[in-house]
């Protein structure tokens, strides 16, 4: 069958920050062959800019986009193989991150709970190593299958060549829009090793009668859901910025000045810095732009929001103001997590 492509379509239901701009073409992929149709046959035949779009809520949209979209949507989880200690899942790249933490929590699979109420898809969870509370994907990632936009081809990549880091990963640098993750399979536990001393998650997690992999879910839900502000009411992308890497000279030096800059040990002789209190240091939380259409959320200072139809432009000059006015404070550059097409 030949896959599905819409032409000239509003983006506005495909992106969390609910920005509204229209794509010249949106492809459904659903399995290699319809990349092979989109190479050979399709609008990729074309030398036009291409875009892989999962769930739309890490990239904001600042313009029509003439070129090509591909948006996996194939939605299968298998379980590929199991012992007595583990189990493999394999889940299709178009299958909701959420729904998947779910069903493995269903079935007492442990290592992906504390990624709870993460949007997006399984197939960004690896280009981005998705993390929260003590846990990144790749530490569950067992293998990553792959479609080449060259020839269609299929690849697997092994955890270890995946090139995972802080929010990145080899999909994000190298293999950036030359190949499409199809499925992801993560290797589960059957035996749990809880994470719980992150945050407030232990504080939560009193609430509860016991410790199981159910209750920490509900937990960083509730946790979650206090703090940041649902996509679905009020348009986001989570946190807009990277928390900043600094040498240990300039934490010493602004130390001085704020001897409560929260810091966290990194690599190489570096620290990593909470972008959220330098940008609240700014007195910017809960700002709102002039036309009242963006804004920071007022909980948490690392949110940027669509308050009322904003366009993607207004959101980056939200974004400019507040790298400018961290860097006057604090000699300290921003970089954006969110993706800025
Ligand atoms: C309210 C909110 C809270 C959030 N909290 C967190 C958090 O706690 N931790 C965290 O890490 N992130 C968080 N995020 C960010 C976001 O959820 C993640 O980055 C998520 O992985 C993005 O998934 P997506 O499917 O929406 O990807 P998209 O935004 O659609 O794409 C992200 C990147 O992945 C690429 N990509 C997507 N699918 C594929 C594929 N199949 N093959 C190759 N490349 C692909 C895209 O081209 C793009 O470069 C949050 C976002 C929001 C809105």
């Amino acid at each position: 069958m030949t896959p599905i492509t819409y032409q000239n379509i509003s983006l506005k239901p495909y992106n969390t920050f609910g920005i509204d701009v229209k794509a010249r073409y949106l492809c459904l992929y659903e399995k290699p062959s319809d990349l092979q149709h989109f190479i050979t046959k399709g609008p990729l035949l074309r030398d036009v800019e291409m875009i892989i779009l999962g769930g739309g809520s890490n990239q904001l949209f600042t313009r029509d986009f003439e070129g090509v979209i591909i948006h996996p949507v194939n939605k299968n989880i298998k379980v590929i193989s199991e012992d007595a200690d583990y189990v493999c899942v394999k889940a299709d790249a178009g299958v909701t991150w959420d729904n998947l933490v779910a069903y493995a929590v269903e079935n007492n699979w442990g290592g992906i709970e504390n990624l709870s109420d993460i949007p997006g898809d399984v197939g960004a969870s690896a280009v981005q190593n998705i993390g929260a509370y003590g846990v990144e994907a790749k530490d569950c990632i067992l293998e990553v299958n792959l479609v080449s936009f060259a020839d269609a081809s299929t690849r697997t990549l092994l955890n270890a060549e995946c090139q995972f880091d802080y929010r990145s990963s080899i999909f994000k640098n190298k293999f950036r829009n030359r190949y499409l993750i199809d499925s992801v399979t993560f290797k589960l536990t059957k035996k749990h090793k809880f994470i719980t001393h992150y945050g407030s998650v232990s504080e939560e997690l009193k609430k509860f009668d016991a410790l199981n992999l159910k209750n920490i879910r509900q937990a960083i839900i509730n946790i979650r859901s206090s703090k940041l502000p649902n996509p679905k009411e009020i348009g986001n992308g989570g946190s807009f910025f990277k928390n900043p890497l600094v040498s240990e000279y300039l934490l010493e030096k602004l130390r001085n000045d704020y001897p409560e800059i929260p810091s966290y040990p990194a690599t190489n002789d570096m620290v990593k810095l909470a972008a959220g209190w330098l940008i609240e240091q700014c007195g910017l939380k809960g700002y709102m732009n002039p036309k009242q259409t963006a804004g920071i959320h007022d909980k948490q200072a690392l949110v940027i929001v669509n308050k009322g139809n904003a366009s993607g432009m207004e959101i980056v000059d939200v974004a400019r103001l507040v790298q400018n006015k961290v860097y006057e404070k604090f000699d300290v550059c921003l970089e954006p997590e969110v993706i800025i097409n």
